[in-house]
């Protein structure tokens, strides 16, 4: 048997840490036992996915040096691999399931499906919720379909008796049947969801091993019932230990950046990130801290993995990359790499045109844009205070804080598009548009007036603006659960009032 793993990643946002850390794992699970790593995109969320978020992940996985086999760039014998492309393949294992008695049309609509939540949701009910449909006759389920009554395909589950799992780091894994929800598994407009599909692929796609994160573990018990539907075998489940913020939380990027487009600008080494992500959940037999890939491959052993909720710690991996660079450099490569990083062509071409008006000289450059250079700008409280229409530092807090939240929101990130969010939350603020951008200056570049701002954003890059912004508030008061809470109530609530004027404004439809 060849071993194949896979990764499948959902093109939907940043390419994650978490991404690269599940792909290192099974990577080195893969080409240990000689075999196959895939890469596979879950593009069936058709409103949230994207193709440049699909490009960052590829980008983003290159490089901290992940290669696969097989994948929608570099093609492969199992393909295509986008499940986008592979939508026939779903609709027909739907309708095998259904004919099988597998699986059921549930002909609720969106509202009924509510009202019978929180009717189940009242009746403290402990057992998972049940469709009416569930026991319709194939005659009766014909007929409404024929009505045209639009419907979704769900999974017919067990209501007794308990389902027994195997994960190879937890042994034995049993779930009562009556906690498992009739899963959705055909949506209405003829899509998959995320298990159908998984399950297909990973069957087609000669998956033997599934190392993926431990929040998918609820997932197994339906996945085991849908591969005895089809009569296949099921891959071996590996549950990897989730990453977690420092309060042990799952790791989120309200926390801790996450995005791995935010290390490679902060500048840190590929290498050392993949030592760190390798770190958070195995050892090598010596405990030695810093190892490479190909190390880490010669050594791998999967049932060494250990379970405890791996901290990412931004310190700690500092501290790693701080002993990559000066010990696993030459200093000809490491000159290679700063160039890489930052003073390259490419990077210093978007810098160029917004400093190039005041510069009457290169040595002009550092002070108008060093701080492009910068990671989290070196502020004290003084910094962001006595800023021109901005009442205290409560005001600045709540501006940034109050962006943050409405730039999180954003999928495109160009100058244009930050400019009329900013604007428009100058609006929602009652503000002028100046008095806002005070400390957005500060915040991002230490000092009140810089380089165009929106222009400035684009090229720092979000997860950057994000952490900047982020410490700005932190070095006036972190925000308190307390605010938090009420912050985002008000935020809300002057969002709606700022939608509903503009919609009184433009008048009747
Ligand atoms: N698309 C899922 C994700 O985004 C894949 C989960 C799995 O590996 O089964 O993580």
């Amino acid at each position: 048997m060849t071993v194949r793993t896979r990764v499948a990643p959902s093109p939907t946002g940043d390419p994650h840490v978490g991404t690269a850390y599940v792909a290192l794992f099974n990577y080195c699970f893969a080409k240990q036992h000689g075999g196959e790593f895939i890469l596979r995109i879950e593009d069936t969320d058709q409103t949230r996915s994207s193709s440049e978020s699909e490009q960052m992940i590829l980008d983003a996985l290159r490089w901290v040096g992940i290669t696969w086999d097989e994948g929608p760039d570099v093609g492969g014998a199992h393909g295509p691999y986008r499940q986008s492309e592979r939508a026939a393949l779903y609709q027909e294992a739907a309708q095998t399931l259904l004919d099988g008695g597998h699986a059921f049309r549930c002909f609720l609509t969106s509202d009924e499906l509510t009202a019978l939540r929180a009717e189940h949701q009242q009746a403290g009910a402990t057992h998972s919720m049940v469709s009416p449909y569930t026991d319709l006759s194939r005659a009766e389920s014909d007929a409404l379909v024929a009505e045209g009554r639009p419907f979704v395909i769900r999974l017919r589950t067990p209501r007794e008796g308990t389902c027994v799992l195997q994960d190879r780091l937890r042994g034995t894994i049993e779930v009562a049947w009556d906690q498992v929800d009739q899963q959705v598994l055909l949506k209405s407009d003829g899509f998959p969801t995320y298990h159908l599909a998984n399950v297909v692929d990973d069957h087609h796609m000669g998956i033997t091993h599934v190392l993926r994160g431990e929040e998918w573990i609820s997932s197994a018990p339906k996945h085991q019932l849908l591969y005895a539907a089809f009569g296949w075998d099921m891959p071996q489940l590996v549950h990897l230990p989730l990453l977690r913020n420092p309060d042990k939380s799952k790791l989120s990027k309200r926390k801790n950046p996450t995005s791995i487009l935010y290390y490679e600008r902060m500048g840190y080494l590929p290498e050392a990130l993949l030592n760190y992500l390798g770190r958070m959940a195995w050892s090598m037999p010596d405990e030695r801290e810093q190892f490479s890939l190909d190390e880490m491959l010669a050594h791998f052993d999967v049932d060494r993995i250990s379970l405890g909720g791996p901290v990412f710690d931004v310190a700690k991996l500092d501290w790693l990359n701080g002993v990559w660079l000066r010990e696993a450099l030459t200093e000809a490569e490491y000159a290679d790499r700063v160039a890489q990083w930052a003073l390259n062509r490419d990077y210093l071409s978007q810098i160029i045109p917004l400093v190039r008006p005041r510069a009457n000289k290169f040595s002009d450059l550092a002070p108008l844009a060093g701080f492009f250079l910068h990671g989290v700008m070196d502020l004290s409280p003084a910094d962001l205070q006595g800023l021109k229409g901005v009442a205290d530092d409560d005001e600045v807090r709540r501006i940034l804080t109050w962006c943050l939240w409405r730039l999180d929101e954003l999928r495109a990130w160009d100058p244009d598009v930050i400019q009329a969010t900013l604007r428009e939350m100058a609006e929602v603020m009652g503000l002028k548009l100046r008095v806002l951008l005070a400390p957005f200056f500060v915040a991002l570049s230490g000092q009140k007036s810089a380089t165009p701002l929106f222009q400035t954003m684009a090229i720092l890059g979000k997860d950057l603006v994000r952490a900047r912004l982020r410490h700005a508030v932190d070095v006036l008061k972190p925000l308190s659960g307390k605010e938090q809470g009420r912050w985002r109530k008000a935020f809300d609530e002057a969002r709606a009032e700022h939608a509903a004027s503009l919609a009184a404004a433009a008048g009747p439809a």
